[in-house]
């Protein structure tokens, strides 16, 4: 079985977590793990994951996109969920220097929030013995700031492991990630995407047990779906992507990837 380690089950954009659960089965993908990103989908993450405990592991958190637009009441509701609940992680959270600050925030203060933010998500993982999904995004051209302040942010915290999700980095910053951190890289159908020679470079040499899997689903479909509704059965051409750059059998990446997910998310055997 493949597991997608990072989707978001409660996007508006799925009407039927019944049917998407058929179709991931039907291509191999028997477990996701849901992120949570705001006040508005922490309560249909956890009710997703109750309907369907077979396939759906849930993660809380606030993406950096939104922590503007959180208060300290939400933050108060999600960390109590957080408590109640069953957590694969804290996730999806980090830091996004790509998208411009919101109307009525400059870029500094945006920034120090987000990264205000980000410490409270690791104190919260620290808390509850948890590890972290982390998102992040530097400006294109623009240096790799958000990459450097999240690298020291989790520095700050050596007990909380994060995955950064997404990857899209440098083999340098992988390195970093992997022997400062004893961090995890998980790569979306973003490889299978034309311009990204360099992402599917650091796909082919990543070390075996830091490798993960993950749709980002509803976003990101891989070819040759993209621009289409993505949906976790869609890891299974992630996989099959990976597996051909690295020269290892589909058995093998499924093997591997759903090894290190089950360790990195802390799953219960029978899952
Ligand atoms: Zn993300
Ligand atoms: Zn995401």
């Amino acid at each position: 079985m493949l597991i997608d380690t990072h989707c978001h089950l409660a996007s508006q954009r799925y009407e039927d977590l019944a049917a998407v659960r058929e179709e991931s089965r039907a291509l191999g993908v028997d477990l996701c793990i849901s992120q949570g990103t705001s006040h508005e989908d922490w309560a249909r993450t956890l009710a997703g994951a109750r309907q369907f405990p077979d396939f759906i592991v849930p993660c809380l958190a606030v993406h950096p996109s939104d922590c503007t637009e959180t208060t300290d009441e939400h933050w108060r509701q999600m960390v109590q969920l957080a408590r109640e609940n069953t957590l694969a992680a804290v996730g999806e959270t980090g830091l996004d220097y790509y998208w411009d600050a919101p109307e009525g925030w400059t870029e500094d203060a945006c920034r120090a929030r987000q990264r205000d933010y980000l410490e409270r998500h690791f104190q919260l993982a620290s808390d509850l013995g948890l590890n972290i999904s982390l998102h992040t995004r530097d400006k294109v051209g623009a240096g790799q700031a958000c990459f450097e302040d999240a690298f020291a942010i989790a520095r700050e915290f050596p007990g909380v492991r994060p995955v950064f999700h997404c990857f899209i980095g440098t083999r340098v910053q992988a390195e970093r990630i992997f022997s400062d951190l004893d961090g995890m890289i998980s790569f979306t159908g973003l490889i299978t995407f034309k311009k990204t020679e360099a992402v599917r470079d650091v796909a082919a040499w990543c070390p075996e047990d830091r490798l993960m899997l993950e749709t980002d689903s509803p976003f990101l479909s891989p070819e040759p779906y993209r621009g289409q509704l993505n949906f976790p059965g869609r890891v299974s051409l992630v996989a099959a992507k990976i597996a051909h750059l690295r020269g290892q059998s589909h058995d093998e990446i499924e093997r591997i990837t759903t090894d290190n997910a089950r360790r990195f998310f802390h799953l219960p055997p029978g899952i």
